[in-house]
């Protein structure tokens, strides 16, 4: 299968070095000229904990280098950065390719339909982890999973002969018949854990421990619930939260900086807050529900964004 991984940055190197590994004819494609060049001169760099380092050959590629149409595109740029890539990748778009979408956030369907008929859209949620650690360079542990769904639905077939080529490249893919509420949960951890570690500059396990953990979680959980309500999903306050809670685990992934801490307070880059905790702001907004608390979380990342990111 021709697979071009559209955003080759921690996740979709991963993605792309599994799929290649596979069998299949996979092409990395970055904006990020010295990470394409890396991998193009020393192939890229893959450190899986426990063996050897691999300097494997994969092709990588601007966006723009590339003309010819592709079997299955898989998207893995920020939330932020969707609409550029899409915009990007239409030439490489035919009638038949299945583009993916497994970013965490809210709203994704709703950006990708404005540049693609709904047929050839997939979203899904992936619970796999990767980390960037130089220009071509990834880092990889743990196992993972990813749970995807068609669009449209006469589309389901095609959903299927995705799961069956992510699986055999041991992606542990599985058909939803109800992802959008799987990316609403996901979205929901997310935007707990980790806009909260994020803001508090803790770890998931210390975020645990605190005295004020449940109630900082009921409030953000119950408008999370009610703007999924507006969009058919039900996400249940109490199951949801016993669901979080037992993330809090040390023994799980209680010791772990999730990812929005990492980038805001490690790296200093921008988040994908708009995506999580403000779009239940922003939708609360437009359909008249109230969401103060979200909305105070958003602003906050946008406050801390302002103050470490250099202009
Ligand atoms: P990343 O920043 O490592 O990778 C994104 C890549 O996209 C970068 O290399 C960037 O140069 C490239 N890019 C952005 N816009 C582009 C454009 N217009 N044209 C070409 N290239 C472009 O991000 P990531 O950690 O791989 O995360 C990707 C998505 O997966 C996010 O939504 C994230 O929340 C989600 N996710 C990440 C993890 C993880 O462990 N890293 C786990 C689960 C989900």
């Amino acid at each position: 299968t021709k697979i071009a991984i559209a955003g080759s940055g921690a996740m979709g190197s991963r993605f792309g070095y599994m799929l290649q590994a596979a069998g299949n004819d996979v092409v990395l494609l970055d904006n990020w000229v010295e990470h394409v060049q890396a991998i193009n001169t020393k192939g890229l760099t893959v450190a899986i904990a426990g063996q050897d380092v691999q300097h494997v050959q994969i092709p990588a590629a601007l966006p723009t280098a590339i003309k010819d149409v592709q079997d299955v595109i898989i998207i893995f740029t920020k939330s932020m950065q969707l609409g550029a890539m899409l915009q990007s990748i239409k030439p490489l778009i035919g009638e038949k390719t299945k583009v993916v979408c497994l970013l965490n956030g809210l709203g994704h369907p709703e950006t990708i339909e404005r540049y693609l008929p709904k047929h050839n859209i997939f979203v899904g949620i992936t619970l796999w982890t990767a980390g960037l650690t130089g220009p071509g360079e990834i880092s990889l542990s743990g196992s993972g999973s990813v749970e995807l769904q068609n669009v449209a639905p006469e589309a389901k077939g095609a959903a299927e002969e995705l799961v069956a080529m992510l699986s055999a490249a041991g992606l542990h893919a599985t058909y939803s018949a109800d992802v959008l509420f799987s990316i609403w949960r996901k979205a929901c951890v997310n935007g707990t854990l980790n806009s909260l570690c994020a803001l508090l500059d803790c770890n998931i396990a210390q975020l645990g421990r605190t005295s004020q953990v449940n109630s900082l979680l009921a409030s953000i959980v119950a408008e999370f619930s009610a703007v999924a309500a507006t969009e058919a999903v039900d996400l249940d306050v109490p199951t949801t939260i016993a669901h979080i809670d037992q993330l809090f685990d040390p023994t799980q992934a209680g010791e772990h900086y999730p990812s929005m801490h990492q980038d805001l307070i490690q790296h200093h880059r921008l988040t994908e807050i708009d995506y999580l905790n403000g779009y239940v702001a922003r939708k609360g907004q437009e359909r008249g529900i109230p969401t103060p608390v979200n909305q105070l979380i958003t602003q906050l990342v946008h406050t801390k964004e302002a103050l470490v990111i250099e202009k």
